[in-house]
């Protein structure tokens, strides 16, 4: 069965890169619903399948490994919250530099790889990323790689931090290397790319879209703050670092259009042989062959020349000293009906300041009983909500009669308030029946009679 499946989504990407166009995945028969982590987890054991977010999830503390995938992924308008990453996947790619020079290639983000795959409403809100490698590696929020996939209608908001040294490497704030479609998706990102072998040349990338790769983009926004620490050659865009097509130069028509670039990349190039890549748009640009149109960049370049001290958006955390006089002052803000919640940490020292730690949204609920439970109907009550309109009902449980009856405690009045469940006596005269009484009532009842089977009890057995 799953045989079948495979060779039908074979036929099918084959149909559309017979036919020239970005290849989508089959139709797929059934889309798996994803309410929790453990669910978002057991996407691993199908990566080719269709899934769909139906609500926000909070990742704190789950380790995430990034998925190859090719399947479709529709995050619904949902967000997943706090996604932390830490190291690459298993795919391994080729990426090619600027003089098509071929490199096996590890990747980072949500997901490792896309390939003929699709992306739809997904939002990452405060994904933090942060690998350290000795491999040549791409990160990228949703994707490390990407390939005859579709990115759209989608975001990323984090800290994407790369640490790495073999010759070729780079971090993207939506994908961090390939090619395909990338639309109406929006990254509000720090990028942090860091040579950690001073002594060889690598080339090194960053792009608020994308760090290399020809991807068509189309009706992005980004806000980037990059900080690339480079012993080599730098390639830095505010939406791509290097638009190169490969592995040959056969003169693709890529499109750039109707996008917006707000930020800086602050940089170093420590290098004799300069070239020190870094635009609003495109780094450096391989491929002439794209409509390039409606783009609109607010972005600085902020080269600097000191190339001892990797280059960090916490300038305390730049040295040791710095890093040991760290402050933070936090400030909790709490979630709303239709807001997340986080802690805003500034640093007493410089000002720096971040946010994390994002709480779902909550509604603040007052609970009313719509339906008292009995002992052969389930009660039910509804919380509505003081700030909107918005209300959700559950069910009270059925009551439990309690077997042992004792039979002398009648009407001995209640002289403190202790909370009892429904009592003995209650099971016995009401038959299996409540009579429509006030809950408050009830349960003051409950509690006199109770409270007196205890005093009572309590006379008998002391002295
Ligand atoms: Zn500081
Ligand atoms: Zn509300």
């Amino acid at each position: 069965m799953r045989k079948i499946r495979k060779c039908l989504v074979l036929l099918g990407l084959c149909g559309c890169l017979c036919l020239g166009g970005k290849a989508l995945p089959a139709e797929a028969a059934e889309i798996r619903e994803i309410r929790s982590p453990q669910e978002l987890l057991d996407m691993a054991g199908d990566p080719s399948g269709s899934y769909r977010l139906m609500a926000d999830i909070d990742m704190t503390g789950v380790s995430w490994e990034p998925i190859a995938f090719s399947g479709s992924f529709d995050g619904n308008g949902y967000a997943i919250l706090n996604l932390e990453i830490a190291s690459v996947g298993q795919g391994v790619e080729d990426t090619y530099d600027g003089n098509r020079k071929v490199y096996d290639t590890s990747f980072a983000g949500f997901f490792d790889t896309l390939k003929g795959a699709s992306v739809t409403g997904l939002d990452l809100i405060n994904l933090r990323i942060d690998v350290d490698t000795q491999q040549p590696c791409f990160i990228g929020g949703i994707a490390g790689y990407m390939e005859d996939s579709v990115i759209e209608d989608s975001s990323v908001q984090g800290i994407l931090q790369l640490r790495a040294c073999d010759r070729m490497f780079g971090v993207g704030g939506v994908i961090g290397y390939g090619c395909g479609s990338i639309r109406n998706t929006a990254a509000d990102v720090t990028l942090v790319c860091i040579d950690t072998d001073a002594s060889t040349r690598d080339e090194q990338f960053m792009g608020g879209v994308c760090a290399a790769g020809y991807p068509d983009v189309n009706g992005c926004s980004v806000k980037i703050d990059g900080y690339d620490s480079d012993h080599g050659y730098v390639h830095d865009g505010g939406l791509v670092g290097m638009y190169i097509f490969y592995p040959q130069d056969v003169g693709y028509y890529g499109s750039i259009t109707d996008n917006s670039v707000t930020g800086r990349i602050t940089f170093f190039e420590d290098n004799t042989n300069r070239r020190a890549y870094c635009d609003g748009f495109i780094g450096e640009i391989m491929n002439w062959n794209f409509e390039n149109g409606r783009n609109a960049s607010d972005f600085q370049r902020d080269e600097r020349f000191e190339y001892d001290v990797d280059l960090l958006p916490h300038s305390c955390e730049r040295t040791a000293e710095g890093a040991a006089a760290i402050v933070w002052e936090e400030t909790v803000t709490a979630p709303g009906c239709d807001s997340f919640g986080y802690t805003t940490r500034k640093c007493s020292v410089d000002g720096y300041t971040e946010t994390d730690d994002y709480t779902l949204k909550s509604h603040d609920l007052t609970w009313e009983t719509v339906r008292e439970a009995t002992y052969e109907e389930p009660g039910l009550e509804r919380g509505t909500c003081k700030n909107c309109d918005y209300s959700e009902e559950r069910e009270l449980a059925k009551l439990e009669p309690t077997p042992t009856p004792t039979p002398e405690a009648e009407s001995v009045p209640a002289e403190d308030s202790e909370t009892p469940g429904p009592g003995a006596e209650a099971a016995e005269t009401e038959e299996g029946k409540l009579p429509a009484v006030p809950l408050t009532a009830l349960v003051i009842g409950i509690a006199c009679v109770v409270t007196g089977v205890i005093l009572s009890s309590r006379k008998r057995h002391s002295k």
